[in-house]
């Protein structure tokens, strides 16, 4: 299970804009007005609704991300996530996800992709890993570390989009035994930017006979040109190494 270093407090200020909150909510009045809506079905860039938006290729139109990566609000949240996320918060957004889960909610297992070990450091806690753990609970489907890093890589954030894709390249393995029996997975991530991360912990899990992943991002960060999402799975495949069905 992965280790918990989240605070243990409960907020009584927006993490928003610093306001006084209602006891166990994250925001403030008017920040929550305006985090609601950030879940209006349509995409701030292209203005169609979610699964017709072609800002991100299949993933976009999945659907399966709390908001878009885009406004003020959005970008604070995310940012809070990232750096000083607790449990309130985590459960707050593990809420969300669990209501939005809305097809299925039957997952053998919940997966997350883990935080790299300096930024961990830096910031006492890995956040998908928290988000994950917070489902987990709700949902009552167990969370599984069974993604692992296999190298050291440099921070994502700190790379452009194709630094991000090479780097991410092969940057998970996943344990088999862990996996063993899972066929239906859960990936669970803070945003999706690229999607080299999802993908390659997709391409990690099904090698460890994962038969279907779906990835669900807290945000997703839209892109005005055409997105090339599929490099490093098709590059993987291309190698002969393994396959990915692709729908
Ligand atoms: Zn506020
Ligand atoms: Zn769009």
């Amino acid at each position: 299970m992965a280790f918990s270093f989240v605070r243990l407090f409960i907020p009584d200020r927006c993490i928003v804009c610093g306001d006084v909150t209602v006891l166990n909510v994250p925001l403030c009045k008017d920040c929550l007005g305006d985090f609601c809506e950030l879940f209006q079905n349509k995409c701030p860039v292209c203005q169609r609704t979610r699964h017709n938006c072609v800002c991100g290729g299949e993933f976009a139109k999945s659907g399966r991300f709390l908001f878009y990566y885009h406004t003020p609000v959005s970008k604070k949240v995310i940012s809070v996530i990232k750096h000083n996320l607790d449990n309130n918060l985590a459960d707050f957004i593990a809420e969300l996800i669990y209501m939005s889960l809305k097809e299925s909610k039957k997952f053998d297992c919940i997966v997350y992709p883990p935080r790299a070990k300096q930024s961990i450091k830096k910031y006492g806690f890995d956040q998908a890993g928290e988000i994950a753990l917070s489902l987990g609970a709700k949902s009552g489907v167990k969370v599984i570390d069974a993604i692992k890093r296999k190298r050291k890589t440099a921070e994502q954030k700190l790379l452009s989009a194709t630094q991000r894709r090479k780097n991410v390249m092969g940057m998970f393995e996943s344990d088999k035994e862990k996996l063993s029996g899972k066929k239906r997975v859960l990936l669970i991530d803070d945003v999706y930017t690229t999607g080299a991360t999802v993908k390659a912990c997709e391409a990690a899990l099904r090698k460890a006979g994962v038969k279907v992943v779906i990835p669900f991002t807290v945000a997703f960060t839209p892109v005005t040109r055409k997105a090339k999402p599929s490099r490093v799975i098709m590059s993987t495949a291309a190698s002969g190494r393994y396959k990915v069905k692709r729908k």
